[in-house]
């Protein structure tokens, strides 16, 4: 049950004498665009990242460039922090419980647990199903030979995932049949993993909420998203993204899965499209992300209120006001292999000139210093007064890249 904001010490005001500082664990571009909102609000920043030139320490007042186990980097932070959130869900849970020993913690190292294991999210998305009525694909769980062995027939053709540690389709392999589970599962290196049946898909959305410690909660559009080799391509987001009914039963079950672990921060979960038995559209939960998402991106052009702002006002037990989509948005990853995309073997950097001459670009890039192929280097988010606009401007920026259209 969530108690009141002051019975946990909260808020914590920016503004303060004390120069109050807000902390975050990993240093990557989600980490760089919180430290960002928390300095837009008067905040200074601390983050943990043994990474010298990560984009979130390369914009932080304090950078500990340390290990997330490290005792004394942990100490440190907690003595410099009011409060300290997370930016990626492999930060392991014990330097969560460490520092929430002595400082304000969200999200809390038992929520940030479950979503880095699919066993454990899975299960407890099927808790939650009961009330939301939306289910997880049909899985079976493989740690031994024989559950090799005696995995189900329906479950073919499949996915087999590794329970932890997967991101951006890595630690995935398609499995036709039981011979080929077995194969996939040595490649795997016989870890815990999970089999999933391969559904086919109709679309893939995500609903991104923040939730106070108080039990608030206020919620984004659903988004539309598009993947290329398992990896978030695409984000569009506009009215008629989703049947209406359909949306707020996403919207319902992101929440149920929320509130039923006390949830406080920004929680991104992604859902399946698929088509029932009998042939009605019905969704399916993926997985959830502890943290704002890559699919979130767009709010900080298209929403009064961004998914980074939320996750700096939730952790800080600031008002949580529910955000408003004033332009339409279409949003496109930059990974690095748009460096490559001549034949020179040397990086070359694309035609950003181009791309900020078309109206309704907003560009962001990490300040990664090397690009590499598949790496996430930025992220360009069109808005317009229509979807139409927005698309058009976004093909714009995929030609002028080399991007495969949409
Ligand atoms: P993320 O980068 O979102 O953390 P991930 O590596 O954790 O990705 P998933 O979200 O599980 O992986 O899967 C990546 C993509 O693979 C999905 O967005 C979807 O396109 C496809 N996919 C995953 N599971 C299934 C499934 N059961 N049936 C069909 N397609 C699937
Ligand atoms: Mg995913």
């Amino acid at each position: 049950m969530s108690r009141g904001l002051a019975a946990h010490g909260l808020p914590i005001l920016p503004g303060g004498q004390q120069q109050t500082t807000l902390g975050v664990v990993g240093g990557g571009q989600l980490g760089r665009m919180f430290v960002h909102a928390a300095q837009g609000l008067g905040y200074r920043t601390a983050v943990l990242d043994p990474d010298a030139q990560s984009p979130a320490g390369l914009v932080s007042h304090v950078h500990l460039k340390a290990d997330y186990l490290d005792a004394a980097a942990l100490a440190t932070l907690a003595q410099q922090c009011a409060a300290i959130t997370t930016e990626f869900e492999n930060v392991p849970a014990a330097a969560l419980r460490t520092l929430a020993g002595t400082r304000v913690v969200a999200p809390a190292a038992e929520a940030v647990a479950i979503a880095q294991d699919r066993v454990a999210e899975k299960t407890h998305f099927m808790r939650c199903a009961a009330q939301s009525g939306v289910r997880c694909a049909p899985y079976a769980v493989i740690e031994s030979p024989q559950q090799v062995v005696d995995a189900d027939a329906h479950l073919f053709p499949g996915i087999l995932k590794t329970a932890r540690m997967g991101y951006d389709g890595k630690g995935q392999v398609r499995v036709a049949d039981r011979a080929s589970l077995a194969l996939a599962w040595a490649q795997l290196g016989s870890v815990c993993c999970v089999l999933e049946q391969q559904l086919d898909l109709q679309a893939e959305y995500s609903v991104i909420l923040a939730r106070g410690a108080d039990g608030q909660m206020v919620h984004f559009p659903v988004q539309r998203n598009t993947h290329q080799g398992g990896i978030l391509a695409l984000t569009e987001v506009h009215e008629s993204n989703m049947a209406p009914a359909l949306a707020q039963q996403a919207v319902a079950a992101a929440q149920a899965i929320a509130k039923s672990v006390d949830y406080v921060g920004v929680l991104c979960v992604e859902f399946f499209l698929v088509k029932d038995a009998a042939g009605q559209m019905a969704l399916v939960a993926n997985e959830m992300a502890p943290r704002p998402h890559n699919s979130g991106h767009y709010t900080l052009d298209a929403c009064d209120v961004s998914q980074f702002d939320l996750q700096v006002r939730a952790l800080a037990g600031l008002p949580l006001v529910q955000p408003r989509q004033h332009s339409p948005a279409v949003m496109l990853n930059l990974l690095g292999d748009l460096w490559f995309a001549s034949s020179s073997a040397e990086p070359v950097t694309p035609p950003w000139d181009q791309v900020l001459a078309i109206p309704g670009a907003h560009l962001h890039l990490y300040g990664k210093q090397r690009a590499s192929r598949g790496r996430k280097m930025g992220h360009l988010t069109f808005t317009a007064a229509s979807l139409a606009q927005a698309q058009a401007s976004a093909r714009q920026a995929c030609a002028v890249l080399g991007l495969a259209g949409f």
